[in-house]
């Protein structure tokens, strides 16, 4: 439930301190200590998921809808011009801290946020390969 050495799961339980902005039985919702920007956030569950790939339906079903009402408050009170919601899985991916968190990034013209990407290529043939790949995969989950 708890894992020992996570800094996550001590700031989601209460064992180290933290200004929650939100907060239930399942998740605790609190302000990145080096955010991106101007109210740049973290949804955090209660209890410990490495990641994405690890969690209970239960929570993941849960923590978008929360996000989003976060994501609304901060958009109200900051006057955002946009807003990212997004999540790392895995050191390949951007992961720094190993407990699932969900980022809530607030955006502002001509802020210094870079989360750019440049567009690829994909044949017919490939996405036909691909989308069928993963059709049967999920068939098995
Ligand atoms: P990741 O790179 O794993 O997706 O994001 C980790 C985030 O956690 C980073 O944005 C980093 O600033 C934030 N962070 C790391 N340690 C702490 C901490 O002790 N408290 C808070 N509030 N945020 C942290
Ligand atoms: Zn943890």
């Amino acid at each position: 439930m708890i894992k020992d050495d996570c800094i996550f799961c001590k700031i989601a339980n209460g064992v180290i301190p933290a200004q929650a902005l939100y907060e239930d039985d399942q998740f605790k919702v609190i302000l990145d200590r080096g955010p991106a920007s101007k109210g740049h956030a973290l949804v955090l569950p209660k209890k410990h998921f490495d990641n994405v790939f690890s969690m209970d339906e239960d929570y993941t079903g849960k923590v978008f809808t929360i996000a989003a009402k976060v994501a609304r408050a901060i958009n109200e009170e900051f006057g955002c011009d946009g807003m990212n919601i997004l999540q790392n899985n895995n050191e390949a991916a951007g992961q720094t801290v190993f407990h699932f968190h969900m980022h809530i990034i607030p955006r502002y013209r001509d802020d210094k946020v870079n989360l750019v990407w440049e567009p690829g290529e994909i044949t017919d043939g490939q996405i036909d390969e691909y989308a069928e790949a993963i059709r049967n995969r999920l068939k098995k989950q």
